[in-house]
């Protein structure tokens, strides 16, 4: 954890910003709130910021750059994995997620990047190839089995948002040495068991996350 003051708390006191966290055994990097999906599900959306008592929420002012994020990752100590993963969409910070993965590349450990897989089509171009040997793990927000659902849930701000979102997905398996699709048990309309064929006919993995309080205040979201 590191950086300015973003927020106060109840009683007017400062609010650090978080910059990297703990979950279970990974150190996760909290580069940003934005979204390009606005999801009906998200935590953010119920006014609960907080994972793993990690207060997570930033102004886009306050976003940490990527040498405050590094050094917060190294401080965290040894971990199991780094994970890209906030109460935002961390490919928005495409720059500074390249930078800050090729920084934590020397020290061995397994980078993970969970995304919403909707950086081709905001960037404009195929970004997959330039996380090639920088991210070993890309999670995929799938969220749903079809386009309907897709933009029920999620609300994205773009259209053609859930074929760009498959189309990364196999990009993905092209250039990163594991893929998985996710999507979350539970949520009116979700029909796991076909999320879980998309995942097999792309030749990816899946795994259906629990909507769950972690903390009492807080979701599991990705
Ligand atoms: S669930 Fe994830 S992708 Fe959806 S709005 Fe929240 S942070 Fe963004």
């Amino acid at each position: 954890m590191a950086g300015a003051v973003a927020y106060r708390d109840g009683v007017g006191r400062p609010l650090p910003v978080v910059a990297a966290y703990r979950l279970r055994d990974g150190v996760y990097l909290n580069l940003t709130n934005r979204c390009t999906l606005r999801c009906s599900f998200c935590p953010k959306f119920h006014g609960l910021w907080t994972v793993a008592d990690a207060r997570l929420r930033l102004r886009v002012m306050d976003e940490p750059s990527s040498a405050v994020l590094v050094q917060a990752a190294l401080d965290a100590g040894p971990c199991a994995e780094y994970v890209f993963c906030g109460l935002g969409e961390p490919t928005t910070r495409w720059s500074e997620l390249l930078l800050v993965a090729a920084a934590l590349r020397p020290t061995g450990t397994p980078i993970r990047l969970n995304t919403d897989g909707l950086a081709s089509l905001v960037h404009g171009r195929d970004v997959v190839p330039e996380i090639a040997g920088l991210i070993d793990h890309v999670s995929i927000s799938l969220n749903a089995a079809d386009e309907a659902t897709y933009d029920r849930l999620c609300r994205p701000g773009r259209p053609g948002s859930f074929a760009a979102m498959l189309a990364f997905a196999a990009r993905c398996r092209t250039y990163i040495p594991r893929v998985t699709l996710t999507a979350i048990a539970g949520l009116p309309g979700v029909d796991i068991d076909a999320c879980a064929r998309i995942a097999r006919d792309l030749g990816v993995d899946f795994r259906a996350r629990p909507l769950e309080a972690t903390d009492g205040r807080s979701f599991r979201v990705r």
